[in-house]
């Protein structure tokens, strides 16, 4: 057979568009593509072959295309483990290139395409000819995109003949969604039947008082999720090489409007601003005090129940849009409401607040630490309004804080330049710039981030700030949901977002 060899690099090529009739998410363009003729036939009698390394680690990596195989043949289906030689019938082969030599082989042949640092964690190489599969990665994870590219490949049953290698451009590709007891379905709709079309790897889940807290029961919102929700939850994540990151919102964002959160109404003598009026007119939100003495005895028990319910490796303490501090909101001037903050500098408070946490996760928790970069940018030095940058004295914090906390840098609007992508890397600080529901927002700061692609540059987050459901409904497609305000705007700039990331390419920026 005469073997028709095309190479593409980021070209723009047709991918088809994944089977459901309601699917919006259409495949990521593999960086290397090269067409052949003939195709597979996935619909006929097909072995599973998995290496060694997958079956004796348990990975989940080729569960999927087992469960497939198992469907299209209507029994139930062994992974065998591959002989040196392999079979004359169909067959499909994941592995890790280390298990077997047809896959090493196969990355002989098509090394001088790939990046001098080889795949990486999540790249993966895929061979389809008319007689077998194969495919081969370095980790479990790269394994695991393979195979959802074989799936996106599928068209009638059939699966074209051709050489596939693809790898990330950036690392850390994330969502930030809500969790409470009712949205849960919905977040777990996202990792399991979204997250790997999307090539997601990271959700940062908000729970504030949304969780069954035992040491605290008194702060638990009603319809908490419990410690079983979350690792249920996690542990889908970890089927789907989807890290899950809980986050509490610490210091500010202690009420919405006339809503007051769990924490203050349960321990009001922790509130910043005591005296302001329950029903918070003119207040943007509430803050407790970083200075109480008894308020970290608290948060340090909520932290450690989140972490043990995920069994996390990363968490997020939010602290964004902090406007009440040193016992007043600085928008609002009046006498200082708070005698342990009150004639404080504001970035000393908030470089306490921020020690403090980190000395408990960091140091003695052992996670990452992640938190809203906003307070840190000085709105006079870096062009942003109040709320993406600060107004209100917060930001030389940033020289007294360890520098390996994760900067979330969020801007939402669609400037030429987001220079505090840069800042942040200059300061010494990973940063992981998160955009929103505007597509042109999304194409000019994840642009942004890959022309500043330094080693700490981590990825591309996009923040949804409306109900997983929403989120759910807008990807696949559901025109009533669609018809809500921006949700629209919201799924194609996540689509994109994640596109940039994984693709690397991109409308330019500026
Ligand atoms: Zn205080």
């Amino acid at each position: 057979m005469r073997w028709i060899s095309l190479i593409v690099w980021l070209a723009v090529i047709a991918q088809p568009v994944l089977a459901d009739a309601k699917g919006a998410i259409t495949a990521m363009k593999p960086k290397v593509t090269e067409s052949r003729e003939g195709a597979f036939d996935l619909s006929g009698a097909v072995r599973l072959l998995v290496g060694e390394s997958l079956l004796k680690a348990k990975s989940p990596a080729y569960l999927p295309i087992q469960k497939r195989l198992a469907k299209e043949q209507g029994k139930e289906l062994a992974a065998e483990e591959p002989g040196r030689k392999l079979p004359e019938e169909p067959f499909i082969l994941v592995g890790l290139l280390k298990d077997h030599p047809a896959l090493r082989d196969l990355e002989a042949a098509i090394k001088p395409k790939l990046p001098e640092g080889g795949l990486g964690d999540e790249g993966y190489l895929l061979e389809a000819a008319p007689g077998h599969i194969l495919i081969g990665a370095v980790k479990p994870a790269g394994a695991f995109y393979g195979v959802q590219k074989l799936f996106e490949l599928v068209e009638k049953g059939k699966i074209s003949a051709a050489r596939i290698a693809d790898w990330p451009v950036m690392k850390m590709r994330g969502i930030h969604l809500y969790l409470t007891g009712s949205s849960l379905p919905a977040v777990e709709s996202i990792v399991t039947e979204l997250a790997p079309r999307l090539r997601l790897n990271q959700l940062i889940v908000e729970i504030n008082y949304h969780f069954q807290y035992k040491s605290h029961p008194e702060v638990a919102e009603e319809g908490a999720v419990s410690r079983e929700d979350c690792r249920r939850l996690a542990e889908l994540g970890k089927k789907n090489f989807v890290r899950v990151i809980p986050m509490l919102n610490c210091l500010g964002h202690q009420s919405w409007a006339d809503k007051t959160a769990k924490l203050l109404k349960a321990h009001p003598e922790f509130d910043e601003t005591p005296n302001l009026p329950a029903n918070n007119p003119d207040i943007y939100c509430r803050s407790w005090c970083p200075n109480h003495p008894d308020v970290n005895k608290v948060v340090f028990d909520l932290f450690d129940e989140l972490i043990e319910a995920f069994q996390a490796d990363a968490f997020h303490v939010g602290m964004d849009e902090i406007f009440i501090l040193g016992g007043k909101d600085y928008r609002n001037p009046g006498e200082p409401d708070c005698p342990r903050c009150a004639g404080k500098d504001n970035a000393e408070l908030i470089a306490k607040a921020i020690n403090d946490y980190h000395k408990h996760l960091v140091g003695k928790r052992k996670v990452q630490m992640m938190m809203w970069g906003d307070r840190l940018l000085d709105s006079k030095t870096i062009p942003y309004g109040e709320w993406e940058a600060s107004a209100n004295g917060t930001a030389p914090a940033i020289k007294m804080i360890p520098k390996d906390i994760v900067m979330c840098d969020w801007h939402y609007e669609a400037p030429k330049d987001f220079p505090s992508v840069r800042f942040f890397q200059d300061q010494g600080f990973p940063v992981w710039p998160a955009g929103w529901n505007r597509v042109d927002n999304t194409v000019l700061l994840a642009g942004c981030a890959l022309k500043n692609m330094g080693p700490k540059m981590v990825g591309y987050l996009a923040t949804t700030w409306t109900s997983p459901e929403s989120v759910v409904g807008g990807l696949t497609g559901d025109e009533k949901i669609l018809k809500q305000q921006n949700i629209s705007g919201l799924a194609d700039s996540i689509r994109k977002g994640m596109e940039m990331a994984w693709e690397g390419s991109g409308e330019p920026s500026g």
